[in-house]
């Protein structure tokens, strides 16, 4: 296993078809040139399970909740949907 510090804070996208690793396409979008699929990431809060929003700070990137405020992105619950 090789660790990578200076991509602490990139989220590891992982296929959930073929679990292999997707290129990052915006901040948001993914692909898996595997499985030539396009998926878009969709974040939901760990504590009431809405919908999380993204947001983009220098250098991380947190997550916010309409009731719980502020996720960390270590929290949060990635999903990837498919996109057409
Ligand atoms: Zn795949
Ligand atoms: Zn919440």
């Amino acid at each position: 296993m090789t660790r990578q510090p200076n991509l602490a804070d990139a989220q590891l996208a992982i296929c959930p078809k073929c679990h292999q690793k997707m290129r990052q396409l915006s901040p948001q979008s993914y692909i898996c040139e595997h499985c030539q699929q396009n998926y878009r990431e969709q974040s939901l809060c760990p504590t009431c399970g809405n919908p999380a929003q993204l947001i983009q700070g220098c250098g991380a990137s947190n997550y916010f909740c309409p009731t719980e405020g502020l996720i960390s992105s270590k929290k949060v619950i990635i999903h990837y949907l498919e996109k057409e």
